[in-house]
């Protein structure tokens, strides 16, 4: 199986649901990190939600979701562009971490958790500010602070069901959309109510195992269902010598110059891939004198 992102509509009904399962760049993204095991859980959920929540947004740019922790997860970003290119990190403070560690506990200790998602656009126009919606963290799962955020965001009633291991990170969502009066839906339609039901009895097995057209079938087989294109979530980093070179600018000559005078150069590693990034004296005294 392989990276796959699946979207599909409820025939008649205001519902819409994807399904998506990451292997392979999930196994990229996490490839030169090693986190504790609820950390990669968190984390593989988190990177599922945000291609699942990119999917449903008309919007040209950047999907950031962003925990800001006070228990032993400290920071936690998740990066998703419109071709659904995504990459991941996490700080975790130095501290034993229990396996069974509640989520609250993980990230919400002292009740000072935050959880955002920043819509960053590719093109803005002049003057035009990324879009933030911040929630505090509630509930016991991932899947449900990403519904409070939305009800409370979006004003969007979105289910989520995640499951995430070292090998793969997976989920299903499924939004009740406004009724914008297009569609001819009965005042009693209940579809809602009926598939989220048949939604809850999907298992972090099946999600993890099966592909997502099998977990669809497995849920959905007596619905109706429209199918759209197949999506291919994958991970790349957009991290590069520029952006390197503006983050060293920013921190100022006096500060890079020291560490050159102290290293011999300068070396930055990128949170998200491990990548090094590397300027000599050379490469210093020529980003000072012209820039990028
Ligand atoms: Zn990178």
């Amino acid at each position: 199986m392989s990276d796959l992102l699946v979207k599909f509509a409820f025939t008649g009904a205001q519902v819409r649901g994807e399904l998506v399962r990451l292997d392979a760049a999930w196994r990229a993204m996490t490839a030169h990190r090693r986190y504790p095991p609820p950390i990669m859980r968190v984390l593989g959920e988190m990177v599922a939600a945000a291609a699942l929540l990119a999917t449903t947004i008309k919007f040209n740019g950047a999907l950031v979701m962003q925990v800001y922790g006070d228990g032993p997860l400290q920071l936690l970003v998740v990066e998703c562009q419109p071709d659904l290119a995504l990459r991941a990190t996490a700080k975790v403070r130095d501290e034993p971490i229990a396996d069974d560690i509640s989520l609250q506990e993980l990230l919400n200790r002292g009740g000072r958790g935050r959880f955002s998602i920043t819509l960053d656009p590719k093109d803005p126009l002049p003057g035009q500010q990324p879009y933030q919606g911040i929630v505090a963290l509630e509930g016991d799962s991932v899947a449900e602070v990403l519904r409070t955020y939305m009800r409370q965001s979006e004003q969007l009633e979105t289910r989520l069901w995640l499951a995430s291991n070292e090998d793969v990170a997976a989920g299903l969502l499924l939004q009740r959309l406004p009724n914008d009066g297009r569609l001819q839906v009965a005042p009693n339609d209940d579809t809602w109510e009926h598939v989220t039901a048949l939604a809850q009895t999907v298992t972090a097995e099946e999600l993890l195992n099966l592909s997502p057209e099998n977990v669809s079938h497995r849920l959905f087989w007596q619905e109706t269902l429209e199918h759209y294109a197949p999506l291919t979530p994958r991970f790349a980093c957009t991290c590069s010598r520029e952006r390197i070179g503006k983050m060293l600018i920013s921190l100022g000559q006096d500060e890079v110059d020291s560490i050159v005078a102290e290293q011999g150069s300068v070396t930055v590693t990128c949170e998200f891939c491990g990548r090094q990034h590397s300027l000599d004296a050379v490469d210093v005294a020529h980003l000072f004198a012209h820039g990028i």
